[in-house]
Order: structure tokens, then C-alpha cells, then sequence
């Protein structure tokens, strides 16, 4: 008998199209999800539309295409969940762990991360209020297991209260990520280093609502040929559309991650079967990966 069915996913912010960064997220994610017969979603997490150009998230579909990184079911798209999420911190404010704040970045800005004056209650929820997430209110070390990286120990007072929900009204990531990935079933996130930090508050999200806690697998940085992490902010190139650059680029994608590579020729289908025969999350290198090309 094998254990509960393993559902992975991608969950990329199309702010832009996919880089080198995001093909190493999506192909190890994809790796894990199918070498053990699971399976795999594709979530667009479009929650700061300003942030993200229309169209985007067609290229991402056709830049994962490109790939053979076929997703399973539905795409769903963050915009659309806005019930949910709102019930989400109806759920943790009636519980006493979510407050609505007042305070603007300048007055607290003395301090490394928000002091935590709301918590008592003093903001009427409303018109330019965030919602934070009280990190006081338990044990003050959250820890869990990391696939890669081992035994975590993160100190809540050293991150601070995170935005839920902004002033201006948008969803924050960590809400929308922990509604979600509870709701669509996920047991094993694979992402990059770069979101490790924010696990400790995924997790605090996720005990605090009585939900379980997925596996998480954070892997190497991916950096360009000058150290620079590989991001759009950094302008990365974008994954290629056409078969030939593609196969080159799985080729060197699944060699950094040091698990099976045949070739920068070999067709997308025959190095993802090679890498799923011989999937080794424990062959993950330490990192950073260096990208050739940027
Ligand atoms: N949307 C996030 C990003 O593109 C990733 C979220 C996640 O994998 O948890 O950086």
C-alpha cells in the first residue's frame, strides 16, 4: 500500500513570463507530483492585478506547454477566489487572531518589523485598514521539516504580524496561499528558497484554522552567471516557446538539479521520462544553481 494520493502544484504570479527561476519550481514540483503518480495543479496567482499585465497568463500556459509540464484539472486564478479568502479571515479575526491596522510604514518605521500596536484592538475595521495576523498569540518558534533543508526553527517576533488582507483592499499572498493550497487538497509544495521565510507564517496560518500542513521542499537558488538571483524584477530572460532552445534548456534544468539528463537534443518527452524514472528529491544539490545566459 502506498501512502495518500500526492497532489503538488505551481503557483506562479504573472506579473511576467516564466524565467529559468520558474522552470526549476515548476519541473521539480511536476517531478515530485508524477514520479509518485500524483497529481498536478496549475494555480495563477493573479490576487495584485496591477502587478499583473493581461495576457500573461497565457504565456505561462504555452511557456509550460512548451515544457510538457501538463497540469491536471482546472486552472484556477486567485481573482476569482475572493469569497473564500474572505471567509478565511473572518474565520482567524473571530478567533481572535486577526486585527485590523491603522498604522502607516512611517510611523513604525523605527522598528524592523510592525511593533504590533493594533493588536489590542484599537482600529476600527474599514476604510484604510490592513488586517495583520496576531504572531503572539502561541509558541513563539514555529518549526517543521524541510525535504531539503531539514529541521526549520523560525521565530515569529523576528518576522512579525504579516499582512492578511492590504489597505488598499487586496488579498496578501500568505492568506491566499494557505486558503488555497488547503482547498485544493495540496500535500507537497516544491518552490524556491527564496519563499522559505514565508513558511512559518504558512504554517502558523494553517494550525491556527485547524488545517494540515503540506510537505515543503524549498529548493536551490537559481542565479545568473554574475550571482544575481535569476528574477523578474532583474529582468530574467523568458523561457523559450520553441522546441529546440527548450530541449537545451530541460537539459541543463535537470542537470543542475542533478537528476537524470540524456541530452540538450534528446525530445521534452524523452528527458521527462528519464527524470521521472529516476526522480531523486534526496540528489537535490545545495545550491545556488548557476544559470548560464541569465
Ligand atoms: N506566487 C508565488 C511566486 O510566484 C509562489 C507561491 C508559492 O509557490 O507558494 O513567487
Amino acid at each position: 500500500p502506498t501512502g495518500p494520493a500526492v497532489v503538488g502544484r505551481f503557483a506562479p504570479t504573472p506579473s511576467g513570463p516564466l524565467h529559468f527561476g520558474s522552470l526549476l519550481a515548476a519541473l521539480a514540483s511536476w517531478l515530485d507530483a508524477r514520479a509518485r503518480d500524483g497529481r498536478w495543479l496549475l494555480r495563477i496567482e493573479d490576487i495584485d492585478p496591477p502587478r499583473c499585465p493581461a495576457g500573461t497568463d497565457a504565456t505561462i500556459i504555452a511557456q509550460l506547454a512548451t515544457f510538457g509540464l501538463e497540469h491536471d484539472g482546472e486552472i484556477r486564478y486567485q481573482s476569482r477566489c475572493e469569497g473564500r479568502y474572505r471567509d478565511t479571515l473572518t474565520r482567524l479575526a473571530d478567533a481572535g487572531l486577526a486585527y485590523p491596522c491603522s498604522c502607516s510604514r512611517r510611523q513604525w518605521r523605527d522598528y524592523r518589523v510592525y511593533p504590533g500596536w493594533c493588536r489590542s484592538g484599537v482600529s476600527e475595521p474599514g476604510r484604510d485598514c490592513a488586517w495583520r495576523l496576531r504572531t503572539d498569540c502561541g509558541d513563539d518558534i514555529v518549526s517543521w521539516h524541510d525535504r531539503r533543508l531539514g529541521l526549520q526553527h523560525w521565530s515569529l517576533a523576528t518576522l512579525g504580524d504579516v499582512i492578511l488582507r492590504r489597505r488598499d483592499g487586496l488579498w496578501a499572498y500568505q492568506l491566499a496561499v494557505v486558503a488555497d493550497d488547503f482547498e485544493q487538497g495540496i500535500t507537497d509544495v516544491v518552490r524556491g528558497a527564496d519563499l522559505l521565510d514565508n513558511t512559518a507564517w504558512q504554517i502558523l496560518l494553517q494550525r491556527s484554522l485547524g488545517w494540515p500542513t503540506p510537505h515543503y521542499l524549498h529548493l536551490p537558488l537559481a542565479v545568473a552567471d554574475n550571482g544575481q538571483k535569476l528574477s523578474k524584477q532583474n529582468l530574467a530572460t523568458a523561457l523559450p516557446t520553441d522546441d529546440t532552445a527548450a530541449r537545451a534548456l530541460l537539459f541543463e534544468a535537470l542537470t543542475l538539479l542533478a537528476q537524470p539528463a540524456l541530452s540538450a537534443a534528446t525530445p521534452i518527452r524523452e528527458q521527462l521520462d528519464a527524470a521521472l524514472a529516476g526522480w531523486r528529491p534526496d540528489a537535490l544539490p545545495a545550491g545556488p544553481l548557476s544559470h548560464h545566459g541569465g
